[in-house]
């Protein structure tokens, strides 16, 4: 069905995968920003004014109150995209996932070299001693989260208004710069400066899967308009 993807990653040494939230949709995790009239009666802010800092600092219960109900699908399962990269990494074909997500399903689909432009729901740390915990100590708590220390343990996750990790930013440019093979899927590429990295890729075949236009449409090898899962589940890894 997607015969000339397959070829390209057929063709393919080294392919860097970039993602975002469309990535998860098939594993049962909706994209945080999407609010409905349910969302507006149970939050008086949209998505992204409670997860900025400024609204962690001010507001830090309705923060963790949002976080909790929204950000915390610690039940979900990687989906035919998570295992299909994690084979093609296997196989030594897949260089880097780079991801917008925050959910840890690749590495839970068994990839390694996982970049989290965002960070990751799985690392949570002490503000006051810097201790690690897991994400289960803040859906099991109520309020605000605290370390034994009395610290606030906040998610290791890139909040509005924070700047993204160097060295999660210069391993992005570093794979991209190398790449001869970028897929992008799951994402509108509107959310910067993630979205700015494309413009490293010097590769071959540059691939867009998503649902809807991109404003790099235009510059792609490549678009395929369906759902990220879907796609993937029709290749194999030669
Ligand atoms: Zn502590």
């Amino acid at each position: 069905m997607y015969q000339e993807l397959q070829q390209i990653i057929d063709s393919s040494r080294r392919i860097v995968f970039f993602g975002g939230a469309g990535v998860s949709t098939e594993s049962g995790i909706p994209d945080f920003r999407s609010t409905d009239g349910l969302y507006n009666q149970q939050y008086a802010f949209p998505p992204e004014t409670i997860l900025s800092a400024t609204f962690f600092r001010r507001h830090t219960e309705e923060f963790y109150r949002f976080y909790r109900d929204r950000m915390l699908p610690l039940e979900a399962k990687p989906n035919a995209a998570h295992h299909f990269l994690a084979e093609l990494e296997k196989a030594g074909k897949l260089t880097a996932v780079i991801t917008q997500n925050i959910d840890g399903l690749h590495q839970a689909a068994g990839s390694k070299n996982v970049l989290e432009l965002h960070g990751s729901i799985h690392r949570n740390r002490c503000l006051k001693c810097a201790r690690f915990f897991p994400p289960e100590i803040i859906r099991d708590s109520q309020g605000i989260p605290k370390c034994p220390c009395n610290g606030v343990i906040k998610p290791e996750v890139v909040l509005y208004e924070e700047g993204l990790d160097d060295d999660v930013l210069s391993a992005a440019v570093h794979h991209i710069r190398q790449a001869d093979t970028m897929i992008i899927a799951g994402t509108s590429l509107t959310v910067y400066p993630a979205a700015g990295l494309v413009h490293y890729f010097r590769g071959q075949h540059l691939v867009l899967i998503n649902r809807d236009a991109t404003p790099m449409d235009e510059a792609a090898t490549l678009v395929i308009r369906d759902s990220v899962g879907e796609v993937f589940s029709t290749l194999h890894c030669s």
